[in-house]
């Protein structure tokens, strides 16, 4: 130790340092210290403060040898614990904000500390109440409030009528006229900048879709393709038009054909200097949507636009039976399984992300490093926050998962989230009877 060091208790210098533990970096698992500074709610470089400014952390924490990663990143995420984002309850707006102030607190302890809200397709008075309460939520930078909105991700109502999947037809719509069609259905507030849509799910053959597309990306709103009959063609078009993303690759959109590759064809274009990068793309890794070997496939051809999403909805961590759903439709839900009861077309998803993570690591050999990214980096690359989120860098959020990783039998690994901070403060620890660590955040 460095002399003069200030390390008074009552001199509450905010430095946490942790040790003896794993950290996720780039492709490795790197045994090293990290420090967080609990009053930025930031990750600072420890030699820094430890010989420059001669700063003892307050506090050390020993995780025996556990994984620290950055906290999880969801980025399709229709509702859980009996709230769904689509639908605006009989107490209106006043209860909408209430539900979405709980479900941050609840998700928060599964290891996600940042996501997207998503809505599906609805009728536009549905996005003009919901929206002004899913913009980007972690001003504050209160660890107390959970996991934090990152935008919304409006999940239709442009999408193609013959691949919606179990979005309500009679609601889609096209955008012949560009993007005002857009604003009468999500409502021109909701679409001027800072716009509380952080990603809009499209299908690019509509009429007027390229248009939008141009200039959705411009207003800094990412635009993903999905839920579409789009040929390789047209979905290339998407992407030089500025789409970035392939919303639940595989479902919703047509197969690979070997003469007319179709969206899951963007995973094969060939790099080249003039034309646009190759689109991100979320993996629902949940045993129902897709059969593990097409998620290696994809990940093969692209291993760095990969994210996995639950695409989970209220049903999530709910018991099994038969459950009303929005227009009149009722869902069963037996396990994980979740289906439409008229015609037992798949309703979405009941997983967690950290299951997700589990089962990506153990179907595709995915080293734990390149398993975690799909959840961190990558997401947050996708939604402009690189350095921000989803990475232990200097500078980034202190927003932060202690992972511990189990072998079952068959050698089958599985994550469990032991400790989660956000904004440098425990917001959960595995054990503790109300998961909340008060001495951290219940100031
Ligand atoms: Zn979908």
């Amino acid at each position: 130790m460095p002399a003069a060091v200030s390390s008074h208790p009552k001199l509450d210098s905010g430095v946490t340092k942790f040790t003896n533990c794993l950290l996720v970096k780039n492709n490795s698992l790197v045994q090293e210290d990290l420090w967080i500074n609990t009053h930025t709610g930031k990750i600072i470089k420890g030699q820094e403060v430890f010989y420059g400014q001669r700063v003892a952390p307050n506090r050390i924490i020993d995780l025996g040898g556990r994984i620290l990663s950055p906290g999880l990143i969801d980025v399709q995420l229709n509702g859980a614990y009996s709230f769904d984002f689509s639908v605006i309850p009989q107490d209106g707006v006043v209860g909408y904000a209430k539900g979405v102030r709980k479900i941050n607190k609840d998700l928060v302890r599964t290891g996600v500390t940042s996501y997207l809200p998503t809505i599906t397709s609805q009728k536009p008075e549905v996005y003009q109440k919901a929206l002004p309460f899913l913009g980007p939520s972690g001003s504050s930078r209160d660890p107390s409030f959970g996991s934090e909105s990152l935008g919304a991700h409006v999940e239709g109502p442009f999408i193609s009528p013959s691949k919606n999947g179990i979005h309500n037809a009679s609601v889609l719509r096209t955008a012949p006229n560009g993007l005002s069609d857009l604003e009468s259905c999500y409502g021109a507030q909701n679409l001027t900048t800072p716009s509380p849509i952080k990603l809009i799910t499209l299908a690019p053959e509509l009429p007027g879709a390229l248009n939008c597309i141009e200039e959705l990306t411009t207003m800094g709103v990412t635009v993903s393709i999905g839920h579409s009959e789009a040929s390789y063609e047209e979905a290339s078009a998407a992407t030089i038009a500025g789409a970035k993303m392939i919303t639940h690759l595989f479902n919703a959109m047509r197969p690979l054909h070997h003469r007319n590759p179709g969206i899951f064809g963007l995973l094969g274009t060939p790099p080249s200097i003039s034309g646009p990068p190759k689109p991100f793309f979320g993996i629902i890794s949940d045993g129902i949507h897709l059969h593990p070997t097409s998620i290696k496939i994809a990940w093969n051809a692209h291993p760095d636009g990969l994210i996995l999403v639950t695409d989970a909805m209220r049903l999530a961590g709910m018991p099994d039976g038969t459950y009303d759903w929005t227009n009149g439709s009722r869902i069963v839900k037996k396990g994980p399984l979740l289906t439409l009861e008229e015609n037992g077309k798949i309703a979405g998803s009941s997983i967690s992300l950290i299951e997700c993570v589990s089962n990506f690591l153990n179907w595709t050999g995915a080293s734990v490093p390149e398993a975690l990214k799909a959840v961190t980096e990558t997401p947050a690359r996708m939604v402009g926050l690189e350095g921000v989120k989803g990475c232990l860098r200097e500078g980034a959020d202190a927003d932060l998962v202690v992972l511990d990783l189990k072998e079952g039998k068959e050698g089958l690994k599985s994550f469990v989230v032991e400790q989660v901070w956000k904004f440098g403060g425990k917001v959960f620890e595995k054990g503790n009877a109300n998961g909340r660590d008060e001495g951290e955040v219940g100031k």
